[in-house]
């Protein structure tokens, strides 16, 4: 191992004095700032150590996008227009199902099989000011938005029915958005739009921070730890803020 040293030394020595034997002081001078301007004009095309990456926004649809709840009561009321029904503004809880059953059975059976008949997801209404808001956040410039949705377990109408109605009011384009999954939490973004309160799943915590979006059924949630809370789109809506923040946080890392 010495031997392998003094030969590298001996290498070294010569390679040093051939080097001065062949150059001027002018010269190594010169060769020194070409050197130093290559390695500069290198490094100053690659990100910067610490440089801020595209913000990734994930959009929940139904109660964000989408409005399940409008819908919902509006098919309830016609199809059941003699039964006892929730009013929107006496919704409490995510699962609407549950306040029902707690006015009968047979009402729970009744309110289960509104959302999952044929055309129920198709025909939600945009939620005010959503598409716009949705197209806007996609062209912002260093913003990635993806659409991650949770189809109900019984899927047949349901997962046709969201890529038909991100067609419907987003475009084509936006089927290369579109996550589907029942566990939110191990997809990975930098922000979760979604009116749900509690997203539980196999990642604990996600990589996401929850901007809960309210709706009748949230409307009285305490915020956990890390949450935000974000109240329409509509033109006066913090959306924007939030998205700036986040993107200022991911610039500090
Ligand atoms: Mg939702």
């Amino acid at each position: 191992m010495q031997n392998i040293h003094q030969t590298a030394c001996r290498k070294l020595v010569k390679h040093f004095k051939l080097y001065n034997e062949l150059f001027n002081p002018q010269q190594r001078r010169l060769l020194r700032e070409t050197t130093v301007q290559r390695r500069t004009s290198f490094s100053g095309k690659m990100a910067p150590r610490n440089s801020s990456r595209n913000l990734r926004v994930l959009l929940d649809m139904d109660g964000v996008l989408a409005d399940f709840e409008g819908q919902f009561l509006k098919r309830f009321r016609e199809k059941y227009p003699h039964d006892p029904f929730v009013p929107l503004d006496e919704r409490s809880g995510f699962y609407v199902t549950k306040q029902y059953y707690a006015l009968g059975q047979d009402i729970g059976t009744k309110a289960f099989g509104i959302y999952e008949e044929k055309g129920f997801f198709l025909d939600l209404q945009p939620i005010d000011g959503a598409i716009e808001a949705a197209r806007e956040m996609a062209e912002m410039e260093g913003v990635d938005v993806y659409i991650c949705t949770s189809p109900i377990k019984k899927y047949t109408h349901c997962v046709v029915e969201k890529y038909q109605w991100l067609d419907k009011h987003l475009g084509k384009e936006w089927m290369e958005r579109m996550i589907l999954t029942r566990d939110k939490t191990v997809i990975n973004g930098d922000l979760l739009i979604d009116d749900k309160p509690n997203i539980t799943g196999g990642m604990n915590p996600p990589k996401w921070q929850h901007v809960l979006f309210t709706s009748y059924h949230n409307r009285d949630v305490v915020l956990q730890d890390g949450q935000i809370r974000l109240d329409g789109w509509l033109p006066h809506s913090r959306w924007r803020d939030i998205l700036e923040q986040k993107r200022q946080e991911i610039s500090e890392q």
